[in-house]
């Protein structure tokens, strides 16, 4: 059906395809828009998600090569990411330990030393007390409002290379919490301020947790690929994931369906609406309907990973007694992981391009970023790591859909001036409600993150419809 819409507040209406009136619209088919949708139809909802690119998944995507689906974007399962793991369960998706046998290479310095060398790479025990402070600083910052920890405004102020340098006497201590930001958080530890930092450790489980991979944050990853799981949530919902579809707007609608959804070639008439894209893209949607804002969310400052694998013909690096894991202290790439588990005898690398590094990265020629990868790469593990079978790369700050990842990162001062964090409302109090793994209080920044703020819109509409009594279709 085209055209014959009522007149909306904003500009001149486009001639468009009326998909339906239905109960929800959700915004978005990543983790967080898929997991509302398969909750909300769950309750007997009508559900038409609406997805900007042309495939579901969002910040999960894979690349397909030698028979393997190699994660681009989001892979990691904590043993704590318990929705998740469920609906892996539930479709039918197991997991794969990732934990890779055999020493870890540290390149802090001058050169690459083995952690089971006489000559340890780093201070263990200054670097051990350093994490410890932060672990327990991150104790009293609760992740539901971070704004309520004490001093809350002056850690805001201060970043985390500021506290480091302030708090930290030893280099060594000073050097790998730099790096770990980088990791952990794609971002300069210059540009953090030291209350995100925490928040984030507290809301993913304390820093133990979350850089461990036997029994921490990296313990499993989804056999065939986490985009695997977003295929088969979308394939499961009643009405297929309308793709390639940029909502635009959000205008009025009429009495018991008040907010029209609006995008190319797209009209749909709702009560409620999930907003589950990243805070950049959604702080482009315009036309709210009156008395709709969107709550803070600190937009449009995510954090920069370019991915990279490695494909080998075999783990060559296990020869050495190596795991394939090296931590280095320069760029471009600083952080590298065996990804070989359940790869039919396949040698993968995973490495990690993050932060400024990413942007500088991402802005040489093809040529340029290989032979450094490469030669990086060959220093640690010999000359076999120059012949990949292949070298593959996903530079998230390129998708603009999405704008970066891991997830966002505010700038210094952002969370004690922005107001009230966008899960503080245990109600809806409109027809529009906010998704999306920067939503959520718990895993901020995870696909558990993700899962867990789309779950909880789908339960807050389902409660005020119960409440309010509104007859659902
Ligand atoms: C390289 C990388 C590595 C990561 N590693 C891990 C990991 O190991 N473990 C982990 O737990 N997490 C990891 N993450 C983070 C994790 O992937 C994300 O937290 C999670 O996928 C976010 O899901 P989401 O649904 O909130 O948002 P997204 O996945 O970003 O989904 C939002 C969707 O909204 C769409 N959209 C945007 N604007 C519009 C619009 N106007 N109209 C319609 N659609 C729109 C986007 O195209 C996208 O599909 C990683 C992420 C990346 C990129």
């Amino acid at each position: 059906m085209t055209g014959g819409l009522p007149a909306g507040t904003g500009p001149v209406e486009p001639t468009v395809d009326v998909v339906d009136v239905v109960d929800v619209v959700v915004v978005g088919a990543g983790l967080a828009g898929l997991a509302a949708a398969t909750e909300l139809e769950a309750a007997g909802r009508r559900v038409q998600v609406v997805e900007a690119l042309p495939r579901v998944g969002g910040r999960t995507a894979s690349h397909h090569r030698y028979g393997q689906a190699l994660d681009a974007g989001g892979a990691y399962v904590g043993t704590r990411h318990t929705r998740v793991r469920e609906l892996a369960r539930r479709f039918g998706l197991p997991l794969i330990p990732t934990a890779a046998p055999g020493v870890n290479l540290y390149d802090l310095r001058s050169e690459p030393v083995r952690a089971d060398a006489g000559r340890p790479a780093f201070n263990a025990l200054a670097v051990g007390d350093a994490l410890d402070r932060l672990d327990d600083l991150a104790a009293d910052v609760p992740p539901t409002d971070p704004r309520t920890a004490a001093d809350a405004a002056e850690l805001d102020r201060l970043t985390v290379a500021g506290w480091a340098a302030r708090e930290l006497a030893h280099p060594d201590a000073r050097l790998l919490v730099d790096l770990l930001v980088r990791q952990m958080l794609a971002a300069d530890p210059a540009d953090v301020s030291l209350l995100h930092l925490l928040f984030y450790l507290s809301s993913g489980g304390g820093l133990h947790y979350l850089t461990a991979f036997s029994g921490g944050a990296q313990q499993d990853r989804i056999a065939g690929g986490a985009h695997l799981l977003a295929d088969r949530m979308a394939a499961a919902l009643a009405r297929p994931v309308r793709l390639g579809t940029p909502v635009t707007d959000l205008r009025p609608g009429d009495g018991s369906h008040p907010v029209r959804v609006v995008g190319p070639g797209l009209a749909v008439r709702c009560a409620w609406v999930v907003v589950a894209v990243p805070p950049g893209p959604a702080a482009r949607i315009r036309s709210l309907p009156p008395g709709v804002r969107q709550p803070p969310a600190p937009a449009r400052t995510m954090g920069a990973t370019v991915k990279l694998h490695l494909v080998y013909d075999c783990p060559f690096w296990t020869d050495a007694g190596l795991s394939g894991w090296v931590t280095a202290g320069t760029g471009p790439l600083r952080y590298v992981v065996d990804d070989s588990a359940g790869r039919a005898g396949l040698g993968v690398l995973v490495g990690f391009v993050t932060g400024p590094d990413a942007h500088r990265y991402a802005a040489q020629a093809p040529a340029v970023r290989r032979a450094a990868v490469l030669d990086r790469l060959a220093g640690w593990f010999g000359p076999a790591a120059r012949r990949p079978l292949a070298l593959l790369e996903r530079d998230w700050q390129a998708e603009p859909t999405v704008e970066g990842c891991y997830a966002a990162v505010p700038e210094p001062g952002w969370w004690t001036t922005a107001g009230r964090p966008a899960w503080s409302a245990t109600a809806p109090d409109g027809p529009v409600l906010w998704a999306g793994t920067e939503r959520s209080p718990e895993f901020y920044g995870h696909l558990e993150g993700a899962v867990r703020s789309g779950q909880r819109a789908a339960r807050q509409i389902v409660a005020a419809d119960a409440a309010t009594g509104r007859v659902v279709r």
